[in-house]
């Protein structure tokens, strides 16, 4: 069996499979949390295998077989952990069945050897000429730490370096490395000495801005004002309205396409669109046709099916009204350049979504420094609130 391949418009920026929100860790600014209490564990639990929440490797292949190859746009697996999809062993069986490069956002869960015996052989699809390793590893100190007796940054560089035994490129050179190592600058975090040490002619190794609100501050740099931080920080006590739409591919355990990470960060706190899933399969995925009434009353549901035969790119592009602005998530909202470099090169900011008539009270819009920037962005609300009812 086959499916209708997809079209990819230039402007599509991201192709994000989030193949498991299962994760080893539990970091207290998790991004999967979308309030970041430290709650991930109890949101995200690790159930047995019997609970269907995940495609299958071989459905992966049907669903991922349908995106036409494209050199410059990998495939991002990421999660939750990716590398214990399908008991931690899925990821060469998916590798091994479609022709795409991925990128892989791990927190390297398992020793080396297990992860490149799980390859099959598969090294390749995870090399890329990219400016940037395709093996980003995300460094967690207290997690880490408490996993792996104290030594936690010492083992990560370990883990790290050894993939070179296994076929990998591995230089202090992110350009010429297949893997380096990446920390949230959480205020919390912080570059040891010890850490320089052990990195230092072996690993990349670089800092990443911290998205999110942390003792009532907010962190990032975001295009469109109080998207994140509006409840988090009490600035209003409702989300707003807006239309919004996205640039990227965004793909959960189960095929569901979302509009954002809002959304599928909440329904996966939430147990997963399981029964959903359930009914769809039931009907051949046929979710353009089917899948208002199996969510019906949700507000917040995909925008499609990768293995719906009549899904579309085109149900990217279109925008919906949402009623949750306010709880975006930090990489949906923030300053950042495209695949292209726009914000360096040219100084044209890009974010994941785009949005519009979003409905800010003036009161809220009297808050902000850069009013007239931001101004056509808004439909100032009439009458403050008007939506509440
Ligand atoms: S390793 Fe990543 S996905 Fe897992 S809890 Fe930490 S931040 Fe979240
Ligand atoms: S406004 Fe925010 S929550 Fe709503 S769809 Fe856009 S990114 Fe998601």
């Amino acid at each position: 069996m086959t499916l209708p391949a997809l079209e990819l418009p230039a402007t599509l920026n991201y192709i994000g499979l989030f193949l498991t929100l299962e994760c080893n860790l539990n970091c207290s600014y998790c991004i999967n949390d979308p309030e970041q209490a430290g709650q991930r564990n109890r949101l995200f639990p690790i159930q047995a295998q019997s609970v269907r929440k995940s495609l299958t490797p071989d459905e992966w292949a049907l669903a991922l077989g349908r995106i036409p190859f494209r050199a410059d746009l990998p495939i991002t697996l990421q999660g939750g952990e990716p590398m214990l999809y399908w008991g931690g062993r899925g990821l060469g069986l998916i590798l091994s069945c479609t022709e795409h490069y991925f990128d892989l956002l791990t927190n390297f869960a398992l020793k080396p050897e297990v992860f490149t015996r799980n390859l099959l052989g598969q090294q390749k699809k995870l090399q890329r000429d990219a400016p940037y390793p395709s093996i980003r590893v995300s460094y967690h100190a207290d997690e880490m730490n408490r996993s792996w007796a104290n030594r936690g940054f010492a083992e990560l560089v370990d883990r790290c370096e050894s993939l070179r035994d296994y076929g990998f490129r591995v230089s202090p050179v992110k350009a010429n490395s297949d893997v380096g190592i990446y920390m949230v600058e959480h205020p919390e975090n912080s570059v040891t000495q010890d850490m320089m040490a052990a990195y230092t002619g072996r690993v990349p190794f670089e800092t990443k801005e911290f998205l999110g609100v942390h003792d009532g501050l907010l962190y990032g740099h975001y295009l469109y004002p109080f998207s994140t931080d509006l409840m988090l920080r009490g600035i209003h006590d409702m989300p707003l309205r807006c239309e919004c739409r996205t640039t990227e591919l965004l793909i959960d355990p189960l095929g569901f396409v979302w509009g954002c990470h809002y959304y599928l960060y909440h329904r996966w706190s939430d147990g997963g669109p399981v029964r959903e899933f359930a009914e769809l399969e039931k009907v051949e995925y046929r979710y353009r046709e089917r899948g208002e009434n199996i969510f019906l009353g949700q507000a917040m549901a995909p925008v499609g099916h990768l293995l719906d035969p009549d899904f579309s790119i085109d149900a990217l592009s279109e925008f919906r009204l949402c009623e949750q602005y306010g709880h975006c998530i930090g990489c949906d909202t923030k300053v950042k350049n495209d695949r292209f470099q726009s914000f360096y090169d040219r100084g044209v900011p890009h974010t994941s979504v785009q949005m519009r008539n979003i409905e800010m009270p003036e009161k809220l819009l009297s808050l902000l420094d850069e009013r007239d920037r931001v101004r056509p962005l808004f439909k100032v609300a009439e009458k403050e609130d008007s939506h509440a009812s």
